[in-house]
């Protein structure tokens, strides 16, 4: 799509820092990189300085260095993305309609909103994303989809530029891509379950967004469909927020004013990459992909609308 149309995406790279030999088993995924062809660079303390000047001297050990990552801003890219499948492809869309009712007969799927307008289609899609309570809502409770709560900050903007994503120990200690590594299982196993951190699931991670801001994140907190007001969603969790921005002080001298902060929830399967199931032939429910959807979503999508007309 970006040769096409400006969705604001920039080539940038991403780091991930290790702080503890633990986390140097970033040099395990570098090996696994190098099987499967996908670009990592092994960096020492040193080479990382150079590339972050900012960074404490004493939370870096080595780090890998990820050169063809690409990064987007999801405030500009999510409307630029729209515009050009409006613009450039010809979709219609149409936003702010509630869907209450959907059923299929032999040859059409009927779709009414809370206006009691009707929409007829050959097929349906549904991606309710983490509200449960509308359409098939007994599909879901047994289904094992947890819903996830995460803050984040953004800082004022800074004099200083960080190039890419910069993620760190924890986000190697959290993230899916690492448990490839032969060491992870021990690692995981030698973790402080009952730690603030791993209870709220915090790791630290900066991004500059083009005005100069840093993006920092996230925590996450889980609850299953049942039990989501436990979550609390319309909080932001103050004491969450000082946690995050005490460990980043111990990795990167920034201004942390704070220009914004916020809470964010998505739902994720928690056997699958993704839930999806087709209710009778005609309708099909697309959800619970997990913190990953912004980055593979319109992939999948792309696979699973032809497996659909195929
Ligand atoms: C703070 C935060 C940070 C994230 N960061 C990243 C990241 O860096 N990278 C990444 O890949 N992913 C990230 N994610 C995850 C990503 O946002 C989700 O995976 C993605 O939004 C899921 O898309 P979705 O379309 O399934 O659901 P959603 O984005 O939740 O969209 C579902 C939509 O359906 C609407 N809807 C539901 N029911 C109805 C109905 N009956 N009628 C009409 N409309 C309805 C909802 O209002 C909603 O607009 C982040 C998520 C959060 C919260």
């Amino acid at each position: 799509m970006a040769t096409h149309a400006d969705i604001s995406l920039y080539a940038k790279s991403s780091i991930c820092i290790a702080s503890d030999e633990d986390e140097m088993t970033l040099k395990e995924l570098h090996h696994i990189n190098k099987a499967n062809a996908y670009p990592s660079q092994l960096i020492t303390a040193q080479q990382c300085k150079e590339k972050y000047p900012m960074l404490k001297d004493d939370y870096v050990k080595g780090a890998l260095f990820f050169p063809d990552e690409i990064n987007a801003d999801s405030r500009k890219t999510i409307p630029a993305i729209t515009q050009y499948l409006v613009q450039g492809l010809g979709m219609h869309i149409i936003n702010g309609k509630r869907i209450v009712d959907i059923y299929e007969t032999e040859n059409e799927a009927i779709v009414f909103d809370t206006a009691g307008d009707k929409w007829v289609g050959g097929q349906v899609i549904i991606c309710n994303g983490s509200e449960y309570q509308s359409l098939f809502p007994e599909e879901f409770p047994k289904a094992d989809i947890q819903l996830v709560k995460l803050q984040m900050m953004e800082t004022i903007p800074q004099h200083t530029s960080i190039p890419g994503s910069v993620l760190t120990g924890w986000t190697i200690r959290r993230y899916e891509s690492f448990s490839e590594c032969p060491s992870y299982s021990r690692i995981k196993a030698d973790e402080d379950k009952t730690s603030f951190q791993n209870q709220l699931g915090v790791h630290i991670l900066f991004k500059q967004t083009a005005n100069g801001s840093i993006i920092l994140g996230d925590s996450h907190e889980y609850a299953t469909i049942d039990e989501e007001h436990h979550l609390q969603l319309q909080d932001n969790n103050q004491s969450i927020n000082d946690f995050m921005v005490a460990e980043a002080k111990k990795i990167m001298d920034i201004d942390y004013t704070m220009a914004r902060t916020w809470a964010g929830c998505y739902s994720q399967s928690k056997k699958e990459p993704i839930f999806h199931k087709k209710i009778d032939h005609r309708i099909h429910v697309v959800t619970a992909i997990g913190g990953k959807g912004m980055t593979v979503s319109l992939g999948w999508a792309a696979q699973h609308i032809n497996n659909i007309f195929s």
